[in-house]
């Protein structure tokens, strides 16, 4: 249970599968498209996964996962980034724990053997002539020791189903459950081939306690500040980049549903702008970054006073029918979405008293290891899933 899905969430952790419900037209044909215009997705695997994400989609339906559908049966979505239909749903914040957890009934109702603090450290594979098969693992039983020869156990698997996740070890600002390296290298070592290796989603995240700060977080319009590493010299640093206060609280508001860096939105003041000047501001300069949601972004020689009034129509209306247009971030915030402020306040920070310290994060490794249309890898009957399989 250590995992990413058990241990990490988001201000709408979102599930992505055909539109089942509403008035746009959709197919397996269209999502497979979609799938495969990213540019890192098999054809062949795009059409798989999308002929098939209605039937799983339901199956976690079926056993309890609480995913909000009308009087009508209809389990309506909406866009996420770069969705030209509405594939996404959210059970809210913990989707992916939600999840889990109904999963893990299943496999105790099956009575499916669990081996739990087995850490697989090494496959076993044979080889014949160039091919290679994985024939086993090795793991360290850690209910024994967490070192030693005693320790060790060794599994003989006619198959290896592996899902051991992203390899959220490999960044210093993560928002990745600090628990959760990932063990890719494992199959590495053996030949595993891997793909797509360097596509990786990056967004802002509070570092203390590690959560996106995505949706409403932004959507509250909170003030960027940075400080030496000692809290001095408090500076508005986005100020000197953008030409008017309305474009600025703009973009801030749009990277609540822009989470994700993406160059495609840097341009034009674009809400991706603001991860590149966090991440000079904190990597580049050595300075902490934070949002502070106790007072709007404050004018300066070239910004005007801030003033919902200024911002773009899509911000202003959805403020306004949120009933929110209040006067401080928190106000706005609590009034969105009040369960994002007792989040915080469970995990011992107090957005009415204090700035929350931000970096540019790690979240998601789209690549990984290669697999097949049955995302069987070169190494025969290894099979990786999930996260640590790169071609989907
Ligand atoms: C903050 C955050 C928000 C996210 N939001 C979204 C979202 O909205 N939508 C979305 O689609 N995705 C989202 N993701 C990504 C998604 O959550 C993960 O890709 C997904 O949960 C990974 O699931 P998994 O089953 O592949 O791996 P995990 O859930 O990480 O599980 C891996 C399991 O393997 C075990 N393991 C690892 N190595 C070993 C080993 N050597 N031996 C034995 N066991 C091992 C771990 O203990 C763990 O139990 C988000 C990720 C984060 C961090």
């Amino acid at each position: 249970g250590g995992g990413t899905s058990n241990n990490s969430g988001s201000d709408k952790q979102t599930y992505y599968k055909l539109s089942l419900f509403g008035q746009e037209k959709d197919s397996v044909y269209a999502m497979a498209q979609t799938l495969f215009s990213g540019g890192s997705t098999h054809g062949d695997i795009a059409l798989v996964e999308a002929a098939l994400s209605p039937q799983e989609f339901y199956h976690l339906v079926k056993i309890g996962v609480p995913f909000p559908h009308n009087t009508f049966g209809g389990y309506i979505g909406y866009k996420t980034d770069n969705d030209p239909k509405q594939r996404g749903t959210s059970a809210g914040p913990w989707t992916s724990q939600q999840m889990y957890r109904k999963l893990l009934v299943q496999v105790e109702k099956e009575r499916i053997p669990l081996l739990d603090k087995h850490e697989v450290i090494s496959l076993l594979i044979s080889e014949k002539g160039e091919e290679k098969r994985v024939v086993g693992a090795i793991a360290i039983n850690k209910n024994i020791a967490s070192t030693g020869l005693s320790s060790l156990v060794i599994f003989q698997a006619e198959n290896i189903v592996m899902g051991t996740g992203g390899p959220g070890g490999l960044y210093k600002t993560s928002v990745y459950p600090k628990k959760h390296l990932g063990s890719s290298g494992i199959a590495l070592e053996v030949g595993a081939k891997a793909v797509n290796l360097t596509e990786w989603q990056y967004g802002l995240a509070s570092i203390k306690f590690r959560w996106n700060v995505s949706g409403t977080y932004q959507q509250a319009i909170p003030r960027y500040i940075s400080t030496k590493l000692d809290g001095s010299d408090e500076r508005e640093f986005l100020n000197d980049f953008f030409p008017s206060m309305g474009k600025l609280a703009t973009a801030i508001f749009l990277k609540g549903y822009q989470w994700p860096f993406d160059v495609e939105k840097i341009k034009n003041y674009g809400s991706s702008l603001i991860d590149i000047l966090v991440y000079q501001e904190n990597i580049l300069k050595g300075r902490r970054v934070f949002l502070d949601f106790r007072k709007n972004p404050k004018a300066n020689q070239k910004l005007e006073e801030f003033n919902l009034n200024n911002l773009d129509a899509e911000a202003y209306t959805y403020l306004k029918k949120g009933e929110a247009l209040l006067n401080t971030p928190f106000a706005r915030l609590k009034q969105m979405n009040p369960l994002a402020v007792d989040l915080y306040r469970q995990n011992g920070i107090d957005l009415s008293k204090e700035p929350l310290e931000i970096s540019v994060c790690a979240q998601h490794n789209n690549g990984g290891l290669l697999g097949n249309i049955w995302w069987e890898s070169n190494i025969k009957h290894l099979f990786p899933i999930g996260e640590v399989n790169g071609t989907h």
